[in-house]
């Protein structure tokens, strides 16, 4: 059975990376009909807070990535937040003692400084000496009733290698001789992160360990601990970084780069599940849109890169915009809707408005909250501004006080809303015939038309708008300032 587990530390906020892995651990699970797992990592006791977890399920629960067991929703292999399984560490600690893979050390924190000094004078790696190691119990016991200290250290072997076969990275090993006898328990009785790991991930029978690359040193020590416990190993799967554009590694300093961030500035859900999957991961096809149950069926761990990823921003918004254009209408209507009310630029009132709107701006939109700007500049009549740039140069040449007389009449007349009364057919029947009126056609008849209805060069469907500004526009239309 496939059991996975996200494993994050409550000290902040859930980023893309994190995000990412906990994605490729979601996928991977669904696609095997396995279990995926979330369990909190809070040994550091002054770094994790309550906040931070929350958080970190609540921007889980926002991309949709729902765990089957976890500190909310418990399961057969709790409790899942390391902090309320230290009888279990203890035990384990006790066990590798009394098998010998692990002893106490006695050594205090400055005869541990002298070491590492002595170590870096003679250029050898900072590690322990190895002093308490071959102890006799008479040494060990006489310290013991001194009441001097202790932690138990884990007895790593003089030498030989070590071998696993990364599910991303392959083949990948170490030496024993740079690693020295670790700390698994501190003298207060705290265990130590890479222990914490080793024997929750063991006794929550999880079979595959799917993190961030970064963890990778981590899984000499934790593979040595699953030994000496008789644990059967997991497979392993370290997903490379996420890098900026620059290559260097993802940062604050590259802009937002929390997943709840992301959700302040307006992207969907779906469009981030969509764009963190392809930070590193591809179908091998061309395509890049995915739902996320279509991820679930094509995620294979085989396929995931072990180059570092490029976050880049601009793709993801584009992305974000496709996603929304690809909600159902009344889903975008709401949405688009419930934020031009909150942020005031619409009235309660004006609910018919808003589908039209949409409809009408969607293509301009690839965030929610663009959405804002989107409808102002639509409801705004620029044309002063429109007819001094060089680009409106060309399109009011000679005759265009003569256009603009017959539009004027046309507005004047009612015959112009008569026409958008009837919807798209009598616009475009209108349209015609008022290109006959002025003997023009095509650009030279929808260019000028449409700066001076909408006073802009450029925007949604002509009829479609006037309608809209006629009734909710800030200014003037129909460009009565020329002529
Ligand atoms: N708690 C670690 C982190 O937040 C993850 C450790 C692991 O996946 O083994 O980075």
């Amino acid at each position: 059975v496939v059991r996975v587990r996200f494993a994050p530390s409550p000290t902040g906020n859930l980023h893309v990376g994190g995000a990412r892995t906990a994605l490729f651990n979601y996928l991977f699970a669904r696609s095997k009909g396995g279990k995926f797992v979330l369990r909190i990592e809070d040994t550091d006791l002054e770094r994790s807070t309550k906040e931070s977890e929350e958080a970190v399920l609540q921007d889980l629960s926002w991309l949709g990535l729902q765990w089957d067991e976890g500190p909310d929703v418990g399961g057969d292999y709790g409790p899942y937040r390391q902090s309320e399984r230290n009888t279990l560490y203890k035990q384990y600690a006790e066990e590798l003692l009394n098998s010998g893979h692990a002893y106490r050390c006695f050594c205090s924190s400055e005869e541990l400084e002298k070491m590492k000094e002595i170590a870096k004078l003679k250029q050898l790696p900072p590690v322990y000496s190895g002093k308490w190691a071959s102890a006799s119990d008479e040494e060990v016991q006489e310290e013991l009733e001194k009441g001097t200290p202790f932690t138990y250290r884990f007895r790593v072997p003089k030498e030989g290698s070590l071998k696993i076969n990364d599910l991303i990275r392959g083949e990948v090993s170490w030496n024993f001789d740079t690693l020295g006898d670790f700390v698994i328990m501190r003298s207060n009785g705290q265990p130590v992160y890479n222990f914490c790991v080793t024997v929750d991930d063991a006794t929550m029978a999880i079979s595959h360990v799917i993190r961030a690359e970064e963890h990778l040193p981590n899984t000499l020590r934790q593979a040595l601990i699953y030994k000496a416990l008789g644990f059967q190993m997991p497979y392993f799967a370290h997903v490379s970084l996420i890098l900026a554009p620059d290559r260097s590694k993802l940062s604050k300093r590259h802009g937002a780069t929390s997943v709840g961030q992301f959700q302040e500035f307006g992207y969907l859900p779906q469009a981030m599940v969509n764009y963190l999957a392809l930070l590193g991961w591809g179908d091998g096809t061309e395509n890049e849109f995915f739902t996320l149950e279509q991820l679930v069926e094509k995620f294979s761990i085989e396929r995931v890169n072990k180059s570092g990823a490029i976050f880049d921003a601009t793709k993801f918004r584009w992305m974000n915009g496709q996603h929304l254009r690809l909600l159902p209408q009344e889903e975008l209507t709401k949405l688009l809707g419930h934020h031009w009310k909150s942020t005031g630029i619409l009235k309660e009132s004006e609910g018919l408005f808003v589908e039209e709107a949409v409809q009408l701006l969607k293509d301009a939109v690839d965030l929610i909250t663009d959405s804002e700007k989107a409808l102002s500049d639509f409801l705004s009549y620029p044309l002063n501004e429109t007819l001094s740039s060089s680009e409106a140069k060309p399109i009011l040449e000679d005759s265009i006080s003569e256009f603009a007389d017959s539009l004027l009449a046309a507005y004047d007349s009612g015959e112009l809303f008569d026409a958008l009364d009837q919807g798209k057919s009598g616009w475009q029947k209108w349209v015609k015939s008022f290109g006959k009126l002025v003997k023009r056609k095509g650009k030279s008849l929808f260019m000028p038309l449409r700066v001076l209805l909408t006073g802009k060069l450029h925007g949604p469907d002509i009829g479609g708008s006037v309608v809209l500004l006629r009734t909710f526009g800030t200014g003037d239309i129909v460009g009565s300032q020329v002529g």
